[in-house]
């Protein structure tokens, strides 16, 4: 290995450790725990039919994309616009709260006026950090920091450090996604409750 890729990847495993970790190993998230129950749920097969192999590992099994990835330059050069949940659609980030902090990975300073970005505690990989996920489908996002020099002249100082394989984004003025509703589990409770009160029997499968 020469030099300069030596430092490369030091550069990046810095990179790495300070903006999202590998989390290849970590089990799938479980936000019921910590949060209300996610408005949509899905099984995982149906989320599997619905996303990327990527989209799916990253926001339902709390993964980290490679940062500079060519996401993250699209990302760099998108004008105006709305970031959506790439599972559910609900509205999480916009170019208002967007700056750059040269991390290679999509940087806010602040959640939508939305508030669909729900934060907790995470202490995986021996760090103590604040996970950020979708607060309608539970998706993983990444993390948010507090107090960095990058994130100085932001007016939180904050730096959401986002996976941009989780967000949807649509220009100013484009047609935003639909909205992903009731999950199947919940689909198939409300046609027990209507054929119940219908007096017709439901079938099991
Ligand atoms: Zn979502």
């Amino acid at each position: 290995m020469n030099k300069s890729s030596a430092t490369f990847l030091l550069l990046l495993a810095t990179l790495s450790s300070s903006c999202l970790a590998e989390d290849k190993d970590k089990p799938a998230a479980t936000p019921e725990k910590t949060m209300s129950k996610p408005q949509v749920t899905l099984s995982d097969e149906e989320w599997k039919k619905r996303l990327t192999e990527e989209q799916y590992r990253v926001t339902r099994t709390a993964g980290t994309e490679r940062p500079f990835g060519k996401i993250y330059e699209e990302f760099e050069k998108q004008g105006e616009g709305t970031y959506y949940c790439v599972c559910c659609g609900a509205e999480l980030f916009t170019s208002k709260e967007k700056f750059h902090s040269g991390c290679g990975w999509p940087s806010f300073y602040d959640a939508s006026t939305a508030k669909n970005v729900l934060e907790r505690p995470d202490h995986s990989h021996g760090m103590i950090r604040v996970e950020t996920l979708c607060k309608r489908c539970g998706a993983h996002l990444g993390h948010v920091f507090d107090g960095e020099s990058v994130s100085a002249a932001t007016p939180t100082k904050r730096r959401f450090c986002i996976n941009g394989v989780a967000l949807h984004y649509v220009p100013k003025g484009g047609e935003p996604p639909k909205l992903l509703e009731l999950g199947s589990a919940d689909v198939e409770k409300k046609k027990e409750a209507v054929a119940k009160e219908a007096g017709v029997p439901v079938s099991k499968p």
